[in-house]
């Protein structure tokens, strides 16, 4: 099942533009939908899930008009948002059986099964008695995907996952990710980069409101190859070298000031060739975008 959304524009009550003619095409396994904050993800996102409407555009998904067919849409929808309330006195196991219930499986061996299958592939069995007011928040997102998993979705959309997880619970929650089934189109919308370089076979970036690259990371990666360049410098010629090269980022490198420059040739004697990284192509798809306006 492919998802296509075509010309989504969004214009809130105050006046903000958050998506403009929005189009994209997403094929089964991981996507990565990376920006800044305040691109317009999570309305994206929200708008995909049936959670608030589009000024204009279409969404289908396979043969589901999915702004004209909520209920159609829910019924194969797995949304994990940003920020979910769990019953803080209620332990995983009792939550996950309460919801596979919801759903219909009244067979209390049957449910017993699933609920246990699900909390052992996110690694939960082992805190399965534990209230989920106990629980952090590497271990509340694996819930969270736990029961969207448990309605077998056709479609994930997983806003800012990682955002405030430590490396380690970080690690855990890709693994988890990684293994949902190549069948399934999985979202995941997130402004940290390396999310994305980890996990997705395919991605767009959005600035703005607005759709500013689309393709896969490999080749994205590739266009770069050979254009990207590295200096040491002062903190103090950031400036002059802004105005001089096509700066795309700097950052402090162990204490000194790492600018990256886009150029088809050396820039300067002082420049070294760099691997070009999904980083690069980050903030040069956001650089270039900022020149077209
Ligand atoms: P992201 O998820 O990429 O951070 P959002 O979709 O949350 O971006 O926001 C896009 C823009 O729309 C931002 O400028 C934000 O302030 C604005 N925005 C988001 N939600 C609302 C809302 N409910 N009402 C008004 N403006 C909003």
């Amino acid at each position: 099942m492919e998802l296509q959304i075509q010309n989504i524009s969004k214009t809130y009550a105050g006046g903000t533009r958050a998506l403009n003619n929005v189009s994209l095409t997403i094929q089964p396994g991981m996507f990565g939908l990376l920006g800044p904050n305040g691109a317009g993800k999570s309305t994206l996102m929200r708008t995909i899930a049936t959670l608030q409407e589009a000024d204009s555009g279409t969404i289908r998904l396979g043969g589901i008009d999915v702004l004209g067919q909520k209920h159609e849409t829910r019924k194969v929808l797995g949304y994990l948002p940003q920020e979910f309330g769990v019953y803080p006195h209620v332990s995983a196991e009792e939550l996950l059986d309460h919801f596979a219930m919801l759903k219909g499986i009244t067979n209390r061996s049957q449910r017993r099964d699933l609920v246990r299958r699900l909390l052992q592939q996110t690694n939960l069995y082992d805190h399965r008695k534990k209230k989920l007011g106990g629980f952090s928040g590497g271990m509340r997102q694996r819930f969270g995907i736990a029961t969207v998993l448990l309605g077998d979705p056709k479609l994930i959309i997983v806003d800012e996952p990682t955002a405030g997880l430590d490396p380690e619970e970080r690690t855990r929650f890709h693994n988890l990710l990684s293994e949902i089934g190549e069948q399934v189109v999985v979202i995941l919308s997130t402004h940290i980069v390396d999310d994305v370089s980890d996990l997705c076979r395919d991605m767009a970036i959005i600035n703005k409101g607005e759709v500013i690259f689309a393709d896969q990371p490999f080749h994205a990666i590739l266009m770069l190859q050979g254009k990207i360049w590295k200096d040491i410098i002062k903190k103090h010629e950031l400036a002059d070298y802004q105005a001089a090269y096509h700066v795309i980022s700097s950052r402090l490198f162990a204490g000194e000031t790492q600018v990256t420059v886009y150029s088809e040739t050396q820039p300067g004697p002082t420049f070294h060739a760099a691997e070009p990284t999904l980083e690069d192509v980050y903030f040069w798809a956001i650089n270039q975008s900022k020149e077209e306006v």
